[in-house]
């Protein structure tokens, strides 16, 4: 069936109205008709399934038939906390890692970041963000759309993540605990939120992971290759998710 998502405000009274590029999709690309079923998705992690009642200039009106709370969300909420790379990777680490079942996307602003943006940027880039996320969510079948939200500093990074049950720093001058024994030390069945770190290209500071010991962050290295950052952030997620055993059938 073609899903399909809208803002939760376009739900009411069992009636869903699809506008915009979706609509523009249905209409022009699919070709669909009152009749014929969709899924829907607000990104909030409820899904459902409706009948299309008509199809019009600018909207379509569909009927709800059936909700459900989609069973595609993992069960742990890993934040990944990701010190702001060059160009466009990312969006490649957005959409990996949405695909990957991330719960949120924190962009840092590090000593070593290179990319300089201003407040329109900021706001620009985070746009192109949320679509990058929306988009993989459709299409890797989540209900939840992972939040991309505005950079942060990296000290504003470290209060955020202070909430976390688990803080992993990747680093690749960590030569006492890797990932998986540190992974060993949670209750892996129990425990329901993590943040990741994960520095920019060149890294982060001695003082930055000096600052994270003290808060008594976990510090890991990932062995003895340095990995570029975006393949960091990618196979650290692919691995939390295999230990965490969401990638059972
Ligand atoms: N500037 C560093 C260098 O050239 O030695 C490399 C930084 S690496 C490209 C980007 C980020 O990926 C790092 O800040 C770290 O978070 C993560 N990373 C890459 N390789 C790693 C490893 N072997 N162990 C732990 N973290 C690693």
């Amino acid at each position: 069936m073609h899903r399909f998502i809208v803002s939760p405000e376009n739900i009411r009274d069992n009636i869903i109205t699809l506008e915009g590029d979706d609509f523009k999709h249905l209409r022009q690309v699919l070709r669909l008709k009152p009749g014929d079923s969709i899924n829907v998705f607000d990104g909030s992690g409820i899904e459902y399934e409706a009948d299309i009642l008509s199809v019009e200039k600018s909207r379509a009106i569909a009927e709800i038939k059936n909700a459900f709370q989609s069973d595609t969300e993992p069960k742990v909420r890993v934040t990944l906390f990701q010190g702001l790379p060059k160009g466009e990777k990312m969006d490649l680490i957005i959409q990996k890692g949405v695909e990957l079942g991330v719960y949120r996307i924190i962009p840092v602003i590090t000593n070593r970041t290179v990319v300089k943006l201003d407040k329109k940027d900021c706001q620009r880039k985070t746009e192109r963000w949320s679509r990058i996320s929306r988009e993989a969510a459709k299409q890797c079948r989540r209900a939840y759309v992972p939040e991309v939200t505005e950079p942060v500093s990296f000290d504003e990074a470290l209060i955020v993540a202070e909430s976390s049950e688990a803080v992993l720093v990747l680093y690749e001058n960590e030569e006492k605990k890797c990932l998986k024994e540190t992974l060993k030390c949670y209750n892996i069945n129990k425990i329901e939120n993590i943040a990741l770190f994960v520095g920019p290209e060149g890294g982060f500071t001695y003082q930055e992971v000096e600052n994270c010991r003290n808060l008594g962050y976990n510090i890991v290295g990932l062995g003895k290759r340095i990995l570029r950052a975006e393949t960091a952030s990618i196979s650290v997620l692919s691995i939390i998710m295999y230990e965490m055993g969401e990638m059972n059938l």
